[in-house]
């Protein structure tokens, strides 16, 4: 896994992204997920586990 990248457009700011996953992801000033700036080291299993979560499936993993 190379990136993380969220579709601004699906995403509705549950923040199950952000609540399971601190370390990958954050929330913005609205409460909509974000991928935390400069994260390199992505955990392939909690990438999915949190893509899985998304219910707007807004969250895309490049390989
Ligand atoms: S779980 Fe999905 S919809 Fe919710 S904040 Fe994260 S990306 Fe957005």
């Amino acid at each position: 896994v190379t990136r993380i990248v969220i579709d601004v457009e699906r995403c509705t700011g549950h923040g199950r992204c952000y609540d399971l996953t601190p370390e990958l992801f954050e929330a913005d000033d609205r409460g909509h997920g974000r991928v935390i700036a400069g994260v390199t080291d992505i955990d392939e299993r909690k990438a999915r586990a949190a893509a899985q979560a998304c219910p707007e499936q807004a969250i895309r993993i490049d390989p």
